[in-house]
């Protein structure tokens, strides 16, 4: 859906999908760069990166596999605690493998930090994430992101798999979500 049909929802567009798709495509070139003749594996972590991953995968001039990971973060009220319970692990056998993790957003980080240690575990060989979003809190737990596509305020965002009460995902944009939807 575009942004102009759920008008009431939503306070203002912060990204749009041209942004979006433009930004992908720059990253996707220079992980093309870092990643030349490596055999890549994507890690999309559910649901949020979905729309991420199908379309910065399709930049990519590279042969790649793409792999998924549900979990879940247990915290109070809004903030995750960074106790993180695995809902789909992946099928892929880490060993020796270069890994890319792909999400929609950064927060806190606590997620992230819980996910990169598990997958240095499993014998990883490198890791790295990207992120189409990060918020200014991420900088609060040590979370090292090497592609990162939009640094954004601290507002809770929807779209382009973003939900809110796993509503808006479908949202082509990213935009800030109407105080009123929540309140
Ligand atoms: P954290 O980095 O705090 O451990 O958690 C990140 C997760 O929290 C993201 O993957 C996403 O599911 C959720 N999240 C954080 N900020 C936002 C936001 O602004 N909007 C939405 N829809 N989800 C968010
Ligand atoms: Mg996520
Ligand atoms: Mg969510």
């Amino acid at each position: 859906m575009r942004a102009d049909q759920i008008s009431d929802d939503i306070t203002e567009v912060l990204i749009t999908e041209e942004q979006i798709q433009d930004k992908l495509a720059e990253l996707a070139e220079q992980v093309a760069r870092d990643y030349e003749g490596e055999n890549l594996l994507l890690v999309g972590v559910l649901k949020g990166a979905v729309m991420v991953m199908a379309d910065f995968a399709r930049h990519l001039p590279l042969h790649i596999q793409m792999d998924w990971m549900a979990v879940s973060s247990y915290g109070t009220g809004t903030r995750s605690s960074g106790v993180v319970q695995i809902r789909k692990d992946l099928d892929t056998d880490l060993h020796g493998r270069h890994v890319l993790i792909v999400e929609d957003i950064i927060d806190s980080g606590l997620t992230l930090s819980w996910l990169l240690e598990n997958f240095a575990s499993r014998g990883a060989e490198s890791i790295e994430v990207l992120a189409l979003l990060r918020k200014p809190d991420a900088m609060k737990v040590e979370v090292d992101c090497r592609y990162v596509g939009f640094d954004i305020p601290n507002e809770f965002v929807i779209g382009y798999g973003l939900d809110y009460a796993e509503k808006y995902r479908n949202l082509r944009d990213v935009a800030v979500l109407a105080p009123h939807v929540y309140s």
